[in-house]
């Protein structure tokens, strides 16, 4: 058997073991790293980014962000729970912080909780529901660990081979968790692919209609966004969806889903 066969079938055997199954959307993702490998890096780099931006505290519009990020993620908290998969979120230290910065219409969310959103994108969303599609959308990455899977689709590229012999290289995985996290570099962000927004557009609005937040207003939202921004430039939100029309359909498609966890929760 030729070597990249070997590698294959072996990727697949890993796939199988260190996989992590979406619970509300079913997506299944690699998951070769976990929490505690993961989290330290994330929210030192997080501090990094606070320390050098404008943190507003105490305005009635923190205390927005703030609360509606935790209704969602309490909302999500207690699913977690209602499924017996709590152990997942270990180590997580919720955090949403608002920062000011009128021209960046963007939010989002680093492994483990750690969420920021920017006075830009606050016109946008206009009222707490729009606020709850963007604060949806990024814990739900977060939940769903979106940054552990990049990180562990970028180990398996760079080391390859050596997993055939069953060889853990620990200075490998540093290297990697350090190019996504590199610490006092400023703001370099995880980017996360199509698929991955996709699942954190739906998982974000089954969870904010959890927390009692229309999910209809989700769809309304993104094509505000979509006039707002135009192609002047590329927030998180837009820059790997090519066609927010798809994305819009892919919302609405899921609708009655979400709508049944807004009516259980009202
Ligand atoms: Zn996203």
């Amino acid at each position: 058997m030729k070597a990249n066969k070997i590698v294959i079938l072996f990727v697949a055997a890993l796939f199988t073991i260190a996989c992590a199954t979406n619970p509300l959307t079913g997506r299944k993702s690699l998951s070769l790293i976990s929490n505690s490998q993961i989290l330290p890096s994330s929210f030192q780099q997080y501090q990094e980014v606070l320390s050098s931006s404008k943190v507003i505290t105490g305005t009635s519009q923190a205390k927005e962000v703030s609360e509606v990020g935790n209704r969602i993620k309490n909302a999500a908290e207690a699913y977690y729970k209602s499924i017996g998969q709590t152990s997942a979120l270990d180590g997580y230290e919720w955090q949403f912080v608002l920062i000011d910065d009128p021209k960046t219409v963007n939010a989002w969310c680093m492994p483990g909780g750690k969420v920021a959103v920017y006075t830009g994108i606050l016109p946008v969303c206009k009222d707490d529901t729009g606020l709850a599609v963007v604060l949806g959308h990024e814990i739900a990455h977060a939940l769903a660990g979106h940054g552990a899977e990049k990180i562990s689709q970028a180990y398996v590229a760079e080391i390859g081979g050596q997993l055939l012999g069953g060889v853990t290289n620990n200075e490998a995985l540093r290297n990697v968790i350090n190019e996504y996290y590199p610490v006092a570099s400023g703001i370099t962000l995880l980017r996360y692919g199509r698929k991955q927004e996709t699942d954190a557009d739906a998982m974000g609005i089954y969870i904010m209609a959890m927390a009692g937040y229309d999910p209809r207003e989700a769809p309304v939202f993104w094509q505000r966004m979509v006039e707002t921004t135009g192609s002047r430039n590329t927030p998180e939100f837009l820059s790997t969806h090519p066609d927010p029309q798809n994305r819009i359909a892919d919302l609405n498609k899921i609708m009655p889903k979400a709508l049944e966890y807004y009516k259980a929760a009202k």
